[in-house]
């Protein structure tokens, strides 16, 4: 391999980890030769090296093999002053003093490198993260430090990186000065113990109380892990006693995070703490209509019919994540067989995921939810009564299990007080002929439907 065919993987390199990945990372790769299937490249430092390997190794390895060129390994190494290269492999004695690192990279070194697609323009909003998304916004400001720290907490895929990584491109773009570093907590872990291994602890030290403002992701990751936590925890002091702003996610709220200690359980809940909601309806389908603007740039004379985006809306309600990729995937699919993405195609090439994320409403759940909304009693709902204040949520409930479980009429009639399955079938039949006529019924199906499904 040569210098040229590296400038060529690095082009396609370049596509495939992204441009901000490129920059601080791909980039800055010195090639400095290739043999017996192994190609060297020169970097700053060990981290920067490691860093690489982990995340990028593959494919930059893929890339040469494209190139024609068995490639089985990988070295990263750190020049030793102006001698000659040293393999990672051997311990090396990285720069010792903070001003041997070239100005801007300290951050990179620190950090994780951020999504480029993570911004607040590209964010949507609704209900379930409103308040999330408004004070995040308000750190995004810079300004005063009002709240410390942010702790943002919900679910997975509801949009906590999203956040974090939006905060951070806006306070660069504002303030290019402050030096913003974000990291997931196993990330921190990981520094913390090669500093500890590399006795480096004072510049780690260093190196995270000098930050401006500190972003820790997932710190969940660090329950149990006692002396990262004690490191954490003396991290975050000091920087909130010097007035930087921090902010942290986790899957939970900070005291329900088990093998956590109580004093970093309280330290943490002494800013403004927030969550992010499951998704509802409406936030799912904004985030899919925000995504297929982002598509067409792409994918210029793709159609997708009527009702698609909605059915998708409607049926995957896990996860952020799993309904961009399902989106991703109907993309794909349908730009390989050049047709219009319809509802028949999204069934299809979407069953699997389609079939994971159903989610099991159960017949109690039914019962229950229909007496709560229309106020009646269970025991009425399964008694003989035909009043029609009765008989209307019977056969409303009726329909629910008809349409949201894989019970049959049979089932179904045994369910609601031993009922012939003719009546749940008359009951099915009475509720669609109403759904009709009337939008009382046909909001109230709605409305139930939702708040079974949500
Ligand atoms: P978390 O960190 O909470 O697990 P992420 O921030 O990684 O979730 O979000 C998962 C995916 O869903 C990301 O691709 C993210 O862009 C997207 N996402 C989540 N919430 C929103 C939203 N409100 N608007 C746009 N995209 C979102
Ligand atoms: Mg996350």
């Amino acid at each position: 391999m040569t210098n040229d065919t590296w400038g060529q993987v690095k082009d396609a390199l370049r596509n495939s980890v992204g441009q901000n990945n490129f920059v601080t990372w791909i980039e800055p790769l010195e090639f400095v030769g290739f043999e017996n299937g192994v190609a060297e490249f020169q970097v700053a430092t060990s981290f920067q090296g490691d860093w690489v390997s982990r995340n990028f190794g593959e494919q930059i390895k893929y890339q040469i093999g494209k190139q024609g060129h068995d490639v089985s390994r990988l070295i990263f190494s750190v020049p030793r002053r102006k001698t000659a290269a040293t393999k990672l492999e051997a311990p090396t004695r990285p720069p010792k003093k903070l001003a041997t690192i070239p100005p801007g990279t300290a951050d990179a070194l620190l950090g994780a490198p951020l999504d480029k697609r993570f911004t607040f323009d590209r964010f949507v909003v609704g209900k379930p993260n409103e308040l999330a998304h408004a004070a995040a916004r308000r750190v995004g400001e810079g300004g005063p430090v009002t709240f410390n720290p942010l702790f943002l907490y919900g679910g997975v895929g509801l949009g906590k990186t999203h956040l974090m990584h939006a905060i951070a491109w806006e306070l660069q773009e504002r303030s290019p000065e402050l030096k913003v570093v974000y990291l997931s907590a196993e990330q921190f872990m990981y520094r913390f113990i090669q500093a500890l291994r590399d006795k480096q602890m004072m510049d780690f030290k260093e190196l995270f109380r000098s930050v401006d403002v500190l972003m820790v992701d997932d710190v969940q990751f660090i329950a149990g892990k006692e002396s990262t936590q004690d490191e954490f925890f003396h991290t975050f002091n000091a920087l909130v006693d010097q007035n930087k702003q921090i902010i942290i996610s986790a899957d939970r709220a900070p005291g329900e995070i088990d093998g956590l200690e109580e004093r970093i359980k309280s330290r943490l809940q002494w800013g403004l703490v927030v969550d992010l909601h499951p998704t509802d309806y409406e936030l799912r389908l904004g985030i899919l209509q925000k995504k297929v603007e982002g598509y067409r740039a792409q994918y210029k004379d793709l159609e997708i019919s009527d009702g698609v985006l909605e059915f998708l809306a409607h049926r995957i309600s896990t996860n952020v994540r799993v309904l961009e990729g399902a989106l991703t995937r109907l993309f794909a699919f349908a730009s390989l067989v050049g047709r219009e993405i319809t509802l028949d195609m999204a069934q299809q090439s979407l069953a699997d995921i389609l079939r994971a994320s159903d989610r099991k409403v159960t017949m109690d759940e039914i019962m229950r939810k229909t007496c709560d909304y229309y106020n009646v009693r269970m025991s009425d709902l399964l008694s003989p009564k035909r009043s029609r204040n009765i008989a209307r949520p019977r056969q409303m409930a009726m329909y629910l299990a008809k349409h949201l479980t894989q019970r049959s009429y049979p089932e179904i009639g045994k369910r609601f007080g031993g009922r012939d399955h003719t009546t749940v079938i008359h009951a099915v039949r009475k509720i669609e002929e109403l759904k009709a006529q009337d939008s009382q019924v046909a909001e109230d199906a709605e409305l139930l439907r939702r708040m079974l499904e949500a």
